[in-house]
């Protein structure tokens, strides 16, 4: 197989990987956080966890690009920049930023991460660093525009609603219900946005790869908010009953 077969290969199997997911995390709450329960292997430290399985998205992803013939391509440059600008942040800034002291989360998550991330590395850095094609008049197609545009309000909501969450942590023990802002329609706007943002991706590269990505994100993270959303409603009996999980009046 050439390497342009591997890449498809993978992309597929990318949404194969999401719709494996989906039944996954609707079947069983995925361990962590708030889910963390024995019976999961060997566990450690949550912050490093998400250190080491987030690495790949950073540093993985920009020896795949850098290996790439699109370097000359100063777009191809620019779609690199917004996918670092999250995943440094998310990898090497947020984990620092959370009050998760003394936590920990099974090493089975945070391989399983690792997995997902290098697949996701070859078929986005991949994309955009060897097989895309991003022209300089990219800079002013209404996809790039459009999808960029959904990238930033995805990032703003979802740094936004994760800040909340921190210090809502900080200002006592245990968990406590969220208020305020885009709190008052939904759970988790932080995975409204994460959402968005790879959303956004997918239509600021116009590409399979990307959508790839957003596809698996949503089978990722919908049925968690769900799943977040009944544990709200069973432990705060006061929790507002027409708050959803994800989707304002919706979902
Ligand atoms: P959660 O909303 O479950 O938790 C985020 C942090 O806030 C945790 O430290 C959690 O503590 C704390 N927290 C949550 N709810 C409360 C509350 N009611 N009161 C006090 N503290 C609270 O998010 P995740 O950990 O699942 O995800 C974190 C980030 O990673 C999000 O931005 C998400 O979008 C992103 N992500 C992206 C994925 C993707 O597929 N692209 C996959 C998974 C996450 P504790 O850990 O103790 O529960």
């Amino acid at each position: 197989m050439s390497p342009g077969e591997w890449h498809q290969q993978a992309v597929i199997g990318e949404f194969v990987f999401a719709a494996i997911t989906l039944v996954a995390v609707s079947l069983i709450n995925a361990p962590y956080g708030r889910y963390q329960r024995p019976g999961w292997g060997p566990t450690m430290s949550a912050r490093l966890g998400w250190v080491i399985m987030e690495s790949p998205a950073v540093l993985v992803f920009a020896a795949i690009f850098l290996l790439g013939a699109r370097t000359d391509q100063i777009m191809a440059w620019v779609l690199f920049g917004l996918w670092q600008i999250h995943y440094l942040n998310r990898t090497f800034v947020f984990p620092f930023r959370l009050a998760i002291r003394g936590k920990q989360v099974p090493v089975l998550i945070v391989a399983m991460a690792i997995v997902f991330n290098l697949l996701n590395a070859w078929v986005n850095a991949g994309w955009i660093g060897w097989f895309g094609d991003y022209p300089d008049q990219w800079v002013t197609d209404p996809r790039f525009l459009l999808g960029t545009m959904l990238f930033f309000l995805g990032m703003a909501i979802n740094r936004w609603a994760d800040s909340k969450l921190i210090a809502l942590r900080r200002a006592g023990d245990g968990y406590q219900v969220p208020q305020g802002g885009l709190y008052h329609w939904v759970c988790c706007p932080n995975y409204l946005g994460e959402i968005l943002i790879w959303l956004g991706w997918a239509v600021a590269t116009w590409s399979w790869a990307g959508l790839a990505f957003a596809v698996y994100t949503i089978a990722n993270l919908a049925p968690r908010a769900l799943a977040h959303r009944r544990w709200y409603r069973e432990t705060f009996p006061d929790f507002p009953a027409d708050r959803k999980a994800l989707i304002p009046h919706v979902l």
